[in-house]
């Protein structure tokens, strides 16, 4: 079963109200369509993600490594048929059809439609209703509805990619979802259980909802990290990979780089996974000069590999000479070079400690650094 999913986020979403389409808003401190994106994105069993977005959107869409953007058409269903050409020549088999809207899908979720797709050649999530169902008209109630047998439908659907494209082909008229295509192509769209926590977003109050869940699984972590080295000869510091011009050098085993260092501890604090001395212990010579970006390659690397995503990271060296200031920014960009967070999450900063104790008396650096990091 080679699997893709398709994400569909071609639409304009005018009832969520908002001034942009509700998948470019943003939700928890990211925007919908990156949580949703996310979702499919750490799923083991998905081998290929496409993104459908609106024309106008995709000149804006910058290129994610994995996430297959292709333009949409004018109906949620034109829309559709557009991502599943995208995959007709392919060696897929079976494909994941789910809306951008839906930021909180479960991993289990997307298993139990995987799972039933090895039997079925159309599979879709639901939930049984289960509040009293009225008719209305104009406030009143007029008359009550027999709630058995009626399902919430949600999303991803999922369906052998040959019989859905097929089905598609066959109905170019605009369709409530695909299921509904399905249906009329003559395929038996099996029902596996939806979960609560799917929710659609669709009015404002369902950003709050969706928020509450996410912020509540979210597993966040703190990490500090300090360091010291002492000046000895030489004509540049190694600070946050930035070569400083000072009359003096750091000494060390490494490159001696104090703010790339507590950077890295921060890093592994926050995955408790103790310190550079512990990944690159001092006695293994072949660490001895080393470039201090490899440290923090490998605390960054260890962050994903434990699903962690680096929120942040705030760095302060403590020293009264060489001035800082004038290489912040130098030193921001190579943070941000080494461990692929936008610069903007990345703050370098400096202060003297007054002449006070051994920075004061100019006889070493220290760096003190935190981290944030988040498993969404
Ligand atoms: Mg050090």
């Amino acid at each position: 079963m080679i699997v893709a999913a398709i994400i569909v986020a071609a639409g304009h979403g005018a009832r969520a109200g908002g001034p942009i389409p509700k998948q470019w808003q943003p939700l928890a401190g990211r925007r919908v369509i990156d949580w949703t994106l996310a979702r499919f994105q750490t799923h083991p069993r998905i081998n290929r993600l496409v993104l459908v977005l609106h024309p106008d959107n995709l000149p804006d869409w910058p290129q994610i490594p994995g996430v297959e953007a292709v333009a949409g058409g004018a109906t949620r269903s034109a829309s559709v048929r557009n991502g599943l050409e995208h995959l007709a020549q392919s060696d897929v088999t079976h494909v994941l059809i789910h809306d951008v809207a839906r930021p909180c899908t479960a991993p289990g979720t997307i298993d139990a439609v995987l799972d039933a797709l090895e039997h079925y050649d159309a599979v879709a999530p639901a939930l049984p209703v289960t509040d009293a169902l009225w008719h209305g008209q104009a406030g009143r109630v007029t008359g009550t509805q027999d709630r058995a047998g009626l399902y919430r439908a949600q999303t991803p659907q999922g369906f052998d990619l040959a019989a859905i494209l097929a089905a598609h082909r066959g109905h170019p008229a605009p369709a409530a979802d695909d299921v509904e295509i399905a249906r009329a192509a003559g395929l038996d769209v099996v029902i596996v259980p939806g979960d609560e926590t799917n929710l659609k977003i669709t009015h404002p109050g369902d950003f709050a909802r969706a928020e509450a869940h996410l912020w509540g699984r979210m597993d966040i972590r703190i990490g500090n990290g300090y360091d010291v080295h002492r000046f000895g000869p030489g004509d540049h510091v190694m600070l946050c990979g930035v070569a400083v011009p000072h009359e003096r050098g750091l000494q060390g085993h490494s490159d001696a780089d104090v703010g790339l260092h507590a950077l890295t501890d921060a890093i592994y604090g926050a995955l408790a996974e103790g310190d550079i001395g512990r990944h690159f212990p001092p006695s293994d010579p072949q660490w001895k000069g080393s470039e201090s970006h490899i440290f923090l390659r490998h605390a960054v690397a260890l962050a994903a590999e434990k699903k962690f995503n680096i929120s942040n990271l705030d760095l302060t060296l403590v020293c009264e000479r060489p001035k800082i200031g004038p290489h912040a920014a130098a030193m921001q960009a190579v943070v941000a070079e080494i461990t692929g967070l936008a610069p903007e999450r990345i703050s370098v900063k400096a202060t003297t400690s007054e002449r006070l104790g051994f920075t004061g008396r100019e006889e070493g650096i220290a760096a003190i650094a935190t981290a944030a990091l988040i498993k969404p």
